[in-house]
C-alpha cells in the first residue's frame, strides 16, 4: 500500500523521501524493524530540527494553508508530550532519533495518553500533589491524526479485539496519531505510531485506560494499559501497511503481541477450530516461529518493572487461548495462578539484551534458564538532543570536533585539548553561561513560588522562597550540584543528606557557597518515593542555617526534558546515587558526560563502564558482588550508611578541585576527559549500530560501513559473537 495524500512538505521532509522512507517500512520485499514502547519521550522543544529549519530561514508563512498552519504549529504551538513517565521513553525517544540519523528503517508505536504522565505540584508541607494536566495533540508540532488510506476524507479507525470472560468479542477501537522523527539533515525520519483509545465506540473502561500513562490504579487497568499497546501492533501495521519484519520491544509491555502472532499462526495452520485443535507441541512450535522475528530489551532488575498478572485478571480482557499460551510456555509463577509477562518475553524472542555490562550479569542470575542468551547493549543518549547550544557553539568553534553533529564518535579527538589552556578558557565561558541559564531559571521560579504564595493555598516547596530579597535567590558559579531522577527508593535522592553534619563540614570550612539543585516525579502510586520529596525538601531548612546561607538546595517541580535539559549542561558536578546494582543503566549521567559535566556516582549501571579511575569524575559507595541478596529494595538493604559515609569521603575532593585556584586546571581536565572518552560511547548512535545487527536488516552498504565505524568505537559486550548475527 503507497500513501495516497501528498504529505511530503507538509511533514517536513520533501516528498520523495516520504515515498522512499514509507516504501521501505511496506514492502515485502524489504526488511524493517517496529520499536514497541510503552512510553516514548521526544518534547519537541528540546529537539525539533524542522522547526530550527523555519527559524533559521526566517519562514513564517506559505501559501497553502495547511502548510501555513504546519509551519505555525512548529513554531508557536505547544512543546511537550508528555507521553512519557521517565528514562524508559526518553531513551526510546532518543534511540528513534539516531535511528533517523543513521537512515535505519523502523517505525514506532506507543499509546496516546490523554492527559499524559501526571503533572507534578510540590508543597513543602504536602510534598507531591498529582494532578493531570490535558493536553492537546491536534496543536502539538509533528503530530497529526491519519486518515484511511483509501477514503481520505474519513479518519482512520483500527479494531483491537479485547474479550470477556466468556470470549465475547468486545469491540474497541483506536485512532492512530503519527509524528515524525525526522533527523536534521531532513532526509530521512522514524514515524511513531502512537494509538488512541479514548473514541467512541470503545467501552469506558477501554477510554480510561487511555488517559494516563502507567495508570496503575488496579491489577487490570494494568492489563488493559498493556493489551491496547500489545493489541493494536498487528491492527495497524494491517491497516497501514507496514511490513516489519523484526519487533524490537523495548521493555516486556507490549509482549501480547507475541500472544497473538501464535494465535495467528496456529488459526493459518488449523483453521478457525485451532483453538480446540492446536496440541502443545503446535502451541510450543508456533512461539518458536515468533521467537524468530522479537528482539527483546530488559530494563530493570527492580520488582515494579515487571508485570506479574492474576490469571483471573487476565481473563476479564484477554482470550482463555492465550492463558492456554501463558501456561504452555512455563510464564506461571510457583504456587500461583499468576502469569509472569518478563519470563514469556525472556522466551519468545531472538536475542535478549540488558541496558549495560552489570545490567546483563544481574539479569542472568534473576534469570538463570536464558543466562547464555542474555547480551549487554549499554544505553546511550542522543547527543544533538542533549548538547546545550552554548557547548554546541564551542565545539563548533574547535577543528578537533569537526562532524561532530554528524557522528559523536569525533568527541574523542577532545582528548587532545584536555591540557588546552586556550580550550579550557572557551570551555568555563560556555559553561558559565549554562549555569547563569540554569540559576537565572530556579530564580525565576523561587520568585514566582513566593508570589503565588499570596494567591494560593500551596506552600512553596523551596524554603528559600518563603525569605526575603535576595538572600533568597542562589548565585551562580556557585559550585552547582545537580541530581534529577524518578524517585524511586533505590534511586535513594536522599541519600547524600543521610548526615548534615558531616556534609556541611567541608562547605563551611571551604566558605564557599554551594547550590544542590534536584528534581523528579515519584509515580503517583508510589508513597515511598513521594516520602522520598518529602525528605529532601525537609532538609532545606536546617542545611541553610547551620552553613549560614552558604548551603542552598533547592527543588524544581515538573521535572521533564527541558528541565533536564538546562540541568545537565548547568551543572559542575552531576550526581547519581542509586542502590548498585537496581540502576539498570541510567541515563543522565551520560546527558552531562556529553555536555563535559563530570559524574560523581555510585558504581552502578553505565558508570561502571564510564568511570575511569577518576579520570571522568568520582566513584563513591559499595562496590563489590552484585549477588542476589543484594537485590532488595528494603530499607534496611539500601545501604543508606555505608554508601552516604563513602560519599562524605569524597566530597570535600569535589570541594577542594572546583573552589582551589591551583587545582582548577585538574577540574576542567575531568570535564573534558568525561566528553573524550564518555562521549563517543555513550550515545545513541552507537547504541544503534549494536541493535541492527540483532534486527538482521538489509542495509545499504554505505549504511552498513558506517555502523560498523561505530561500532569500532565500543563493544558494549565482547563477549557477543556479531557473526552469529548476519545481517540478512
Ligand atoms: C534522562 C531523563 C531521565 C533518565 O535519567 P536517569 O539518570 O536514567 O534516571 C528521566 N527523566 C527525564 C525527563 C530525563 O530527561
Amino acid at each position: 500500500m503507497t500513501c495516497r495524500s501528498r504529505f511530503g512538505d507538509f511533514f517536513g521532509v520533501s516528498q520523495e523521501i516520504f515515498d522512499c522512507v514509507w516504501k521501505k517500512l511496506c514492502n515485502h520485499e524489504d526488511t524493517s524493524t517496529l520499536y514497541v514502547s510503552m512510553e516514548i519521550g521526544a518534547d519537541p522543544d528540546v529537539f525539533n530540527p524542522v522547526r530550527d529549519l523555519l527559524v533559521d530561514k526566517g519562514i513564517k508563512h506559505n501559501d497553502n494553508p495547511r502548510i501555513a498552519a504546519d509551519i505555525d504549529k512548529h513554531l508557536n504551538g505547544p512543546g511537550k508530550i508528555p507521553n512519557y513517565g521517565g528514562g524508559l521513553g526518553v531513551l526510546a525517544g532518543d534511540t528513534l532519533k539516531s535511528l533517523a540519523d543513521c537512515r535505519i528503517p523502523v517505525s514506532a508505536i506507543s499509546l496516546l495518553y490523554r492527559k499524559g504522565y501526571f503533572s507534578q505540584v510540590v508543597d513543602s508541607e504536602l510534598g507531591q500533589i498529582n494532578w493531570s494536566q490535558p493536553w492537546e495533540p491536534e496543536k502539538t508540532p509533528g503530530l497529526y491524526l491519519l486518515h484511511a488510506p483509501n477514503k481520505p476524507d474519513e479518519i482512520l479507525t483500527i479494531e483491537v479485539p479485547f474479550y470477556d470472560e466468556h470470549d465475547q468479542e468486545i469491540s474497541t477501537f483506536a485512532r492512530v496519531w503519527m509524528k515524525l522523527e525526522i533527523n536534521s539533515r531532513l532526509d530521512f525520519f522514524v514515524p511513531q505510531f502512537l494509538l488512541d483509545f479514548d473514541i467512541e465506540p470503545s467501552p469506558q473502561w477501554i477510554r480510561e485506560g487511555a488517559q494516563n500513562l502507567y495508570d496503575s490504579s488496579s491489577q487490570k487497568m494494568k492489563i488493559i494499559q498493556r493489551r491496547m499497546l500489545g493489541g493494536g501492533i498487528i491492527p495497524t501495521c494491517r491497516a497501514l501497511g507496514l511490513t516489519p519484519t523484526t519487533v524490537h520491544l523495548n521493555e516486556q509491555h507490549g509482549v501480547a503481541v507475541a500472544l497473538l502472532q501464535i494465535v495467528d499462526i496456529l488459526k493459518e495452520n488449523l483453521g478457525d477450530n485451532y483453538a480446540r485443535k492446536a496440541t502443545d507441541a503446535d502451541i510450543i512450535a508456533a512461539a518458536n516461529r515468533v521467537a524468530k522475528r522479537i528482539v527483546y530489551t530488559i530494563h530493570t532488575p527492580v520488582k515494579a518493572g515487571h508485570d506479574i498478572f492474576e490469571s483471573q485478571d487476565y481473563r476479564a480482557v484477554g482470550h482463555s487461548f492465550c492463558q492456554r499460551i501463558l501456561k504452555t510456555m512455563g510464564t506461571q509463577e510457583s504456587g500461583s495462578d499468576a502469569f509472569n509477562m518478563t519470563r514469556l518475553a525472556m522466551k519468545v524472542n531472538r536475542s535478549t539484551n540488558s541496558v549495560s555490562r552489570l545490567h546483563r550479569d544481574v539479569t542472568r542470575k534473576q534469570f538463570p534458564a536464558y543466562a547464555d542468551k542474555i547480551t549487554a547493549i549499554t544505553n546511550g543518549v542522543h547527543h544533538l538532543t542533549w548538547i546545550s547550544k552554548n557547548r554546541g557553539e564551542l565545539f563548533d568553534s574547535f577543528q578537533e570536533f569537526n562532524g561532530w553533529r554528524r557522528d559523536p564518535g569525533v568527541f574523542a579527538g577532545a582528548i587532545k585539548l584536555a591540557d588546552n589552556k586556550k580550550f579550557h578558557t572557551y570551555l568555563e565561558e560556555a559553561w558559565g553561561k549554562d549555569n547563569l541559564r540554569l540559576i537565572d531559571s530556579v530564580n525565576k521560579m523561587l520568585r514566582t513560588h513566593r508570589n503565588q504564595m499570596e494567591n494560593t493555598w500551596i506552600i512553596p516547596p523551596n524554603y528559600l522562597s518563603l525569605l526575603d530579597g535576595d538572600n533568597s535567590l542562589l548565585v551562580p558559579n556557585a559550585l552547582t550540584i545537580g541530581f534529577a531522577r524518578r524517585f524511586s527508593t533505590y534511586k535513594r535522592a536522599d541519600l547524600i543528606f543521610e548526615d548534615l553534619d558531616l556534609l556541611l563540614a567541608p562547605i563551611i570550612r571551604y566558605s564557599r557557597p554551594v547550590n544542590f539543585i534536584f528534581a523528579g516525579k515519584a509515580h503517583p502510586q508510589d508513597e515511598a518515593g513521594k516520602k522520598l520529596i518529602k525528605a529532601v525538601l525537609d532538609c532545606q531548612e536546617e542545611l541553610y542555617i547551620k552553613s549560614r546561607g552558604l548551603a542552598r538546595l533547592v527543588f524544581i517541580p515538573g521535572y521533564d526534558m527541558s528541565v533536564a535539559k538546562l540541568m545537565v549542561a548547568g551543572a559542575h558536578v552531576w550526581l547519581n546515587s542509586p542502590k548498585r546494582p537496581l540502576e539498570a543503566s541510567g541515563t543522565s549521567g551520560m546527558k552531562a558526560a556529553l555536555n563535559g559535566v563530570p559524574n560523581l556516582s555510585i558504581i552502578d549501571g553505565w558508570w561502571a563502564e564510564g568511570y575511569h579511575d577518576g579520570q571522568t569524575g568520582w566513584k563513591f559507595g559499595y562496590e563489590g558482588p552484585v549477588d542476589a541478596e543484594k537485590l532488595s529494595e528494603e530499607r534496611k538493604a539500601l545501604l543508606y550508611k555505608q554508601d552516604s559515609q563513602s560519599f562524605y569521603q569524597v566530597f570535600p575532593e569535589v570541594m577542594a578541585i572546583f573552589h582551589d585556584p591551583e587545582k582548577r586546571s585538574a577540574f576542567l581536565r575531568m570535564a573534558v576527559m568525561n566528553l573524550a572518552l564518555n562521549g563517543p560511547k555513550f550515545n545513541t548512535s552507537r547504541v544503534v549500530a549494536e541493535y541492527v545487527p540483532r534486527y538482521c536488516l538489509n542495509l545499504p552498504q554505505s549504511t552498513a560501513n558506517k555502523l560498523e565505524k561505530l561500532r569500532q568505537i565500543y563493544r558494549s559486550d565482547p563477549d557477543f559473537n556479531l557473526e552469529s548475527y548476519p545481517n540478512k
